[in-house]
């Protein structure tokens, strides 16, 4: 069975950053990815808010750049998926679908997936007016009309972000009350821009090329109609990608990793970064720090215990 120092899951910007900084300090590592490198990002059509690209850049141009870097060094990358997680005192095994590993310390990285609607049309127009990530996407809608769907912080926060660019935003929402806090409540009521529409689902995205509109129904009276927007901002929560995670992995309500500002989990020698960590701002600017975090602290803990 083939053994490592660190093994990063999750080849998004957060264990990239991880596995270089091992990297550079010597560190064996193992690094699985059970898709292409890149997670979120590669999904993101432009990334206009990290440093250094100052017209922005396209998110497989970033992944491109930050995966050229890894090319410098050896080591070994495992393409599956992790199924298993097991404690055995001074060390972890890791079940892939066809092998298993071992290492003395974990940095779990595999990130979150924007909840998806399920609704026709959602996957067609995603990055065609169809978005997860106003931060991402926002300016590309400046001056127009759109969507956002959710009833949530994340709702009504990138409403009020959006607010800034666009020239209108529908805020919809299937109940009559909004989940989200009430300090964003009140500014999203008070928004001109922003009108809310109450008891309504969007049941199907419509378009040519790029998205045109979006069917709604009531659900209090059945009555469906069209609205037509540019573009469509879904905001309906996250889902961690953690269906293989130990029990004495502390998470919270919603699977997310608890860690420290360090990115120390609740089981000794596991660190976890990037969007699969409990916290509030998903960004690439902020997973390429936790990883960063997750490797110094892993090497320290490799230092003291071995
Ligand atoms: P969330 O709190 O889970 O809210 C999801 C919203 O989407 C809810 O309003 C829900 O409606 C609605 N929804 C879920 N599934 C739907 C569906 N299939 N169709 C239509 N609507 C659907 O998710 P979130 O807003 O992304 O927030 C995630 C976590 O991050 C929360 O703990 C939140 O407090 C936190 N957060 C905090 C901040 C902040 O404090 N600055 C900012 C962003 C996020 P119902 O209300 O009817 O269930």
């Amino acid at each position: 069975m083939k053994e490592y120092e660190s093994l990063i899951i999750g080849g998004g910007p957060s264990g990239i950053t991880a596995a270089l900084y091992l990297l550079r300090a010597g560190i064996k590592i193992g690094w699985v990815e059970k898709l292409a490198p890149g997670g979120q990002v590669l999904l993101t059509e432009a990334i206009d808010n990290y440093p250094g690209f100052p017209q922005g850049i396209k998110g497989y141009e970033l992944i491109d750049k930050f995966t050229a870097h890894l090319d410098q060094f050896e080591f070994d990358k495992i393409r599956d998926e992790a199924l298993e997680i097991k404690d055995r005192q001074d060390k972890y095994l890791v079940r892939f679908s066809e092998s298993e590993v071992a290492a003395r310390t974990l940095i779990i990285c595999t990130g979150a997936q924007w909840r998806k609607l399920g609704v026709p049309g959602e996957n067609k127009y995603s990055g065609r007016g169809v978005s997860y990530c106003a931060v991402c996407d926002g300016n590309f809608f400046r001056g127009q009309e759109v969507a956002c769907i959710g009833g949530g912080d994340t709702a009504l926060e990138e409403s009020l972000y959006l607010s800034k660019l666009v020239s209108k935003i529908y805020l919809i929402h299937r109940r009559d009350a909004f989940r989200g806090a009430r300090l964003y409540q009140d500014k999203v009521l008070k928004d001109p821009k922003i009108e809310v529409i109450y008891n309504t689902i969007a049941t199907e995205f419509v378009g040519d090329t790029d998205l045109t509109g979006i069917k709604l129904k009531d659900v209090k009276t059945g009555s469906q109609s069209l609205l037509n927007i540019n573009g469509a901002f879904v905001f309906i929560g996250l889902d961690p990608a953690g269906g293989f995670f130990p029990a004495d992995l502390e998470t919270d309500s919603q699977g997310f990793i608890k860690t420290d500002h360090e990115m120390v989990t609740s089981m000794p020698g596991v660190f976890a970064a990037g969007d699969i960590r409990s916290k509030y701002c998903r960004q690439v600017s902020t997973a390429v720090g936790d990883g960063a975090t997750a490797a110094y602290n892993a090497q320290a803990y490799l230092e003291k215990n071995f």
